[in-house]
């Protein structure tokens, strides 16, 4: 039986959707089939204009102005119950939205009531110093919101991104216009009206869909906000950090990565071989934190390739009903982009290891691609040292300590790295050598947990998201100095 096709809601601003003045449009299309399901506005610059206004007023002299500290926490805290009382519906239209597996779908909103449920109960506990001074003064410290942060989202945790990005800068007080990806905005629209539901006074939070080359653009370039917070690919990161420094405004960049898993001959490989195989496949490799690149000591790289061949071997890539490891990739442009990756290195002569499949039954027009293991990859090649955000890993050996030291920061990003060893001493002068944001030793989360502070180093960008962390990144220190005589 054939769905309704979603009608475009328009903009969120002050609380309710309002429809655009030019009334253009974006197609949704359902990546497991390729068939439009919806349309979302695409918004222009007098749309964004109006967003960027109320959430101006808002943060100024606005209801959410007043608000205090701990009556923000109870607001973000009563919006993670409200996700968690719609976490089946926002699970599947993340999943129809975006081709992930429904059970990847229904973790991803679980994450996403537990941001706002950690940054709820944090927004009260955010403050300053006071500072030991002349003779006869009062010095002190105090976290202010930045004003306006606008927030621009990628496709691929569309939910969980948005509660990354959102909870910490309305639990500092700041007011926000979010942009999600053109790909995967519906769970964004949806949560836009549980924030209503919860109370949030108008112009906290608003929403504007549309292309990054327009909505985007018009949102990162407007004078009325006083902050962003990026996430995607590095190529956009160049125009955010530009139309920042234009306006002389502070943003933070999540770029992707090309993080390593460092596995050496003393490693525990039945517990290593099972996590380095998820964190590639979840999402189906489009993961900004995904270990793609597993350095493996010479020793027992026959025994790791045939290990992980075996897990490769194993896949299948489905529906997201059919709830496989892994689903589509996000749209055809996706899917071409890992396929020339896939023919560049059968053109380079590089060794397939091992391929898992498209699952029998699949729609014709969905963009599934099949998972595949590579190795040994030479370090100077294309599928080593560039991010495919695609089920593609590859295999490196190396020689000692030293060797994998330098191999792992053989790349230009710095996001994650993972370290398998049993040797302490050298788990941790691994740990203090990789630069990347974070270093697990005998684990690994991709993306890691809400609690943990995350972000990048060299070309995976800069600032930190998660954790406290996230709360000081959203917000502006004042100094208060107090001549008391
Ligand atoms: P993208 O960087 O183009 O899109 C990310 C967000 O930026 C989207 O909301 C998009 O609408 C917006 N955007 C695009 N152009 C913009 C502009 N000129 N001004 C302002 N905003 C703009 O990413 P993509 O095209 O969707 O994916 C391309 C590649 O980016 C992927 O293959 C992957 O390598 C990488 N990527 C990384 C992440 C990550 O989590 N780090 C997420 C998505 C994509």
């Amino acid at each position: 039986m054939s769905r309704p096709i979603l009608a475009p809601k328009g903009v969120f601003v002050d609380n309710v959707w309002r429809q655009t003045d030019g009334g253009r449009t974006v197609d949704v299309l359902e990546p497991a089939t390729g068939c439009l399901i919806g349309q979302i506005a695409d918004a222009e610059s007098v749309d964004v204009d109006r967003a960027v206004s109320a959430a101006r007023s808002a943060a100024d002299e606005g209801a959410w102005s007043r608000v205090t500290a701990a009556d923000r926490g109870r607001l973000l805290s009563k919006l993670a119950r409200l996700i968690d009382d719609h976490h089946e519906e926002l699970a599947q239209l993340e999943a129809r939205d975006t081709g992930k597996p429904i059970s990847l779908a229904r973790s991803d909103i679980t994450a996403t009531a537990r941001y706002f449920e950690y940054y709820g109960g944090a927004a009260d506990k955010l403050h300053g110093e006071t500072i030991p001074y002349l003779e006869g003064f009062f010095a002190a410290s105090l976290y202010e919101p930045h004003g306006v942060t606008a927030h621009i989202i990628p496709w691929n945790y569309p939910a969980q991104m948005l509660g990354r990005t959102l909870a910490p800068a309305l639990a500092a007080g700041n007011a926000t216009v979010v942009k999600p990806a053109e790909d995967s905005s519906l769970s964004t629209q949806r949560i836009a009206e549980l924030t209503a539901e919860a109370g949030f006074p108008t112009g906290a939070v608003n929403v504007v869909t549309g292309r990054g080359e327009t909505t985007g653009s018009a949102l990162s370039n407007h004078r009325g906000i006083d902050f962003i917070s990026f996430t995607g690919s590095p190529e956009v990161g160049v125009l955010i950090q530009t139309a920042a420094a234009k306006n002389h405004i502070g943003c933070t960049l999540e770029l992707g990565g090309k993080s390593p898993h460092v596995v050496f001959a003393d490693a525990d490989l039945e517990a290593a071989l099972p996590a380095i195989g998820k964190g590639i496949v979840q999402n189906s490799g489009q993961t900004c934190s995904a270990g793609s690149r597993v350095l493996i000591q010479q020793s027992i790289f026959d025994d790791v390739a045939r290990g992980l061949g075996d897990f490769f071997s194993g896949l299948e890539a489905g529906t997201p009903e059919m709830d496989l490891p892994l689903g589509p990739v996000i749209n055809a442009a996706q899917k071409s982009r890992i396929e020339q990756f896939r023919a560049r290195a059968a053109a380079d002569g590089v060794p397939v290891l091992a391929e898992g499949r498209i699952a029998a039954g699949c729609p014709e027009g969905g963009f599934f691609v099949a998972p595949s293991l590579y190795g040994p990859v030479a370090r100077s090649n294309d599928l080593a040292r560039n991010e495919v955000f695609g089920p593609l890993l590859v295999l490196l050996p190396f020689t000692d300590e030293t060797d994998a030291l330098r191999l792992a920061n053989d790349t230009e990003y710095g996001l994650m790295a993972a370290v398998w060893t049993r040797d302490a001493g050298r788990a941790m002068r691994l740990a203090r050598g990789i630069r990347a944001g974070q270093v697990y030793v005998n684990g690994f989360g991709a993306g890691g947990g809400i609690e943990l502070p995350f972000g990048g180093m060299k070309r995976s960008g800069h600032g930190r998201e998660k954790g406290f962390q996230a709360l000081r990144e959203f917000s502006a220190i004042k100094t208060v100095v107090y001549r008391h005589g």
